[in-house]
Formats: C-alpha cells, structure tokens, sequence
C-alpha cells in the first residue's frame, strides 16, 4: 500500500512538471508568433511613413532584431498579454517601453555596425538596448529612475543580453569615460541636442533623438556627424515621447 502511494505521488508530481513545461513551452511559441507578425505590421507602418523616413523598407538585420528579442520578458506581468502589440506600455514610475516601430525606425536610422559602440540615454525596460546588443558589439545604457535601471539590468540579465553595460545617472551629459561612440540613442525628449552628447559622437557617427516641447510639436532628429566634425541635422517624423528629466 505503501509502494503505492509512493508511485501515485510520483505520478502526480512528474506529470505536474510536465503540465508546467508543455504550457511554458506553448506559450513561448504564441510569443514567437505574435513576434512574426509584429515585425509584418512594422514593415506596413514603414511602407506607411516612407515619405517621411525617406526609405520604403528596414534593414533586415533591425527586423531580424526585433523578431527575436522576447518583448514580454521586458514588461510587467499584467502588461505580458499586450507585449506583442505595436504601441508602447507602461513600465511603471511613470515611464513607457516605447512603441516598437519607433524602437525599429530609431534603430534603423543609426546605421549599426557590429563593431560600433553606441550609447542609449533612457533605459526604461531595457528594451530597445537588447535590440542594439543584437547589432553590435558594445552597448551602453543610462538610466535616471535608478528602479527602472536595476530592472532593465535584471530583465537584460535574464534574456542574456549580459554584454550591455547600464548605469543610473542623467543622461544629458552622457557617458564620457566611454567615449565616444559611433551611435547615439535618446529616448525621451529634449528641448534642444544636449552638447555633451555632440561632443561624445565619434567623427562619422549617428544620433537620433527626439526633440521638442512636452506638450508641444516634437520631432525625431537624426543627427550626423561628418569627419571633419561637421553637424548636420535631418527632422525624421512627428513622434510623442516622455521627457529627459534631470538637472541639466
Ligand atoms: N528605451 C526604453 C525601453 O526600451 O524600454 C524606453 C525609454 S522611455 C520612453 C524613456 C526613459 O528615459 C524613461 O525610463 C526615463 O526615466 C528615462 N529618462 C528620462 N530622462 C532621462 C535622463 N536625463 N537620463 C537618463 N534617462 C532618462
């Protein structure tokens, strides 16, 4: 009787591990789905807007990117079911995971290379650095809500994205022991191009960043650099972002 009930808890035990890992395994397979169609409806949208991106198309590599890195491991649990939905989510602390065709076009319009060195200035989940860490080498990521960093560094430990290098501070001023970086990233919006951020961009490099007013007209500016230091300025799309907070 014994040797029974040992054998039937065995059972019920063994077949919960398996109920667990068939329902975890399905479920990452609807995430890969909706991942697959999230990247058809960016390349819509792109199609869309290609007057003002000025290209009809991504680069395959961004759209590679975004059909791989797992959205949903980068959002609150009760934010999970919309993860694949192409807008963003909050975060908490005020803050969104921005909207994943600006994440793509944002990307995109940096031109990555695998060997480059690129800085983002706004954190949030972590997102949009494991969609850079899929491009190139070296990626940088400062955050000013110091919860929000040591999440994001938490949620890019746990996909595996160990080689993005993240701290908490403004932004604004960039990171200049790093310096300087091929490419840019801001992604919360700024009244004017912060200079210390110009001065951080490598001769030939790329920044975008979102400029304009919290409740007025804002813009997304693609910044270049030529090598002999000259700057040139392009407004991309209207855009809504949260703004770069901090003292500056
Ligand atoms: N890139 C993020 C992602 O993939 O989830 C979304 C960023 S969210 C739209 C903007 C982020 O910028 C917020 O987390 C906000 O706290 C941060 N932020 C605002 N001002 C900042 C500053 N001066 N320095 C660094 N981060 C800042």
């Amino acid at each position: 009787m014994k040797k029974i009930k040992h054998i039937v808890f065995w059972f019920i035990v063994i077949g919960i591990i398996l109920l667990l890992f068939s329902s975890h395994v399905i479920a990452e397979d609807v995430f890969l789905r909706q991942r697959q169609e999230l990247v058809n409806v960016i390349k819509d949208d792109v199609t869309m807007t290609s007057d003002f991106l000025d290209q009809g198309s991504l680069d395959e590599r961004v759209l590679n990117a975004i059909g791989k890195v797992p959205r949903h491991e980068f959002v609150p649990d009760d934010q999970r079911p919309y993860a694949y939905e192409n807008r963003p989510l909050s975060i908490g602390y005020g803050q969104t995971i921005s909207q994943p065709y600006i994440v793509a076009i944002m990307t995109d319009l940096l031109k990555p290379k695998k060997t480059d060195r690129v800085l983002e200035v706004g954190t949030g989940s972590g997102y949009q650095a494991a969609i850079l860490a899929e491009l190139v080498d070296s990626v940088y990521s400062i955050e000013i809500v110091k919860e929000l960093g040591e999440q994001a560094a938490e949620n890019l430990k746990k996909t595996g994205y160990n080689t993005v290098h993240t701290r908490t501070g403004d932004g604004y001023y960039g990171w200049e022991t790093e310096a300087p970086f091929d490419g840019i990233v801001v992604t919360a919006v700024a009244s004017h191009i912060p200079p210390p951020l110009l001065k951080q961009l490598k001769p030939g490099g790329r920044m975008i960043i979102p400029v304009g007013g919290q409740f007025m007209m804002q813009y997304l500016v693609l910044v270049t650099k030529d090598a002999d230091n000259n700057v040139t300025t392009r407004q991309i799309l209207p855009v809504r972002f949260v703004p770069l907070t901090g003292k500056h």
